[in-house]
């Protein structure tokens, strides 16, 4: 038996966090007028490592959601995925290679998708504890809609991270000191099977 850690009452919260999530994208979205209607370029080739165990096990909810043959083809890719982000990293380049979940140019997980995917796009920004402020451009193309308005709306992070954040100690009460932090792409996350707790 698969093992499966999420129990439906977090895997509940974690939905309605991610929705709020989009919420707040789409928001800004629409105030910028910006789609990724038409985009030459696809941003499931970006590079990213994932830290929390609670979307680690959130996306193989997903997972074991799909019929065999899907998820099988994703973790074939994960595989080829894996071996070709090891070679660029040890060319000392930045990994460029499409995420094992993207079919036909769309998530094949969507409503699984993690964090990253649903701010990547649009600005935001994220305000520390001490006040400082990190801000984040959005995409190329949402880059190039900004262009030089003083005013921009954006998502703000800290809040939804916070949130996040909650929900992993919800998830691994008092473990969460003893377990090894995650850094994971999505394919490891695939590859390696749901998190054991
Ligand atoms: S987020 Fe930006 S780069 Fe990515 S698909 Fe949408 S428009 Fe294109
Ligand atoms: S999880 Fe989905 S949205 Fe995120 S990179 Fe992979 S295919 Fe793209």
């Amino acid at each position: 038996m698969e093992a499966s850690i999420l129990q439906p009452e977090l895997a509940a919260k974690i939905a309605d966090l991610y929705d709020r999530m989009e919420k707040a994208y789409d928001l800004v979205a629409r105030q910028l007028d910006f789609t990724c209607d038409g985009c030459p370029d696809n941003c499931c080739d970006s590079y990213f490592q994932h830290h929390t165990y609670v979307e680690w096990a959130y996306l193989w909810v997903g997972l074991q959601e799909l019929e065999p043959e899907r998820r099988k083809g994703m973790e074939n890719r994960a595989v080829e995925y894996a071996a070709a982000c090891e070679r660029a990293l040890a060319r000392g380049e930045r990994p460029q290679v499409m995420c094992p979940l993207n079919e036909e140019g769309r998530c094949g997980l969507y409503k699984h998708r993690l964090m990253i995917c649903r701010m990547h796009g649009v600005p935001s920004s994220l305000t520390y504890p001490n006040g400082q402020i990190k801000k984040f451009p959005g995409c190329f193309r949402c880059q190039e809609i900004v262009g030089d308005r003083q005013v921009v709306p954006m998502v703000e992070r800290a809040p939804l991270f916070r949130e996040l954040a909650a929900l992993e100690q919800e998830l691994l009460g008092a473990r969460q000191g003893e377990l090894s932090k995650v850094k994971k792409t999505i394919a490891d996350m695939i590859l390696l099977g749901p998190p054991r707790l």
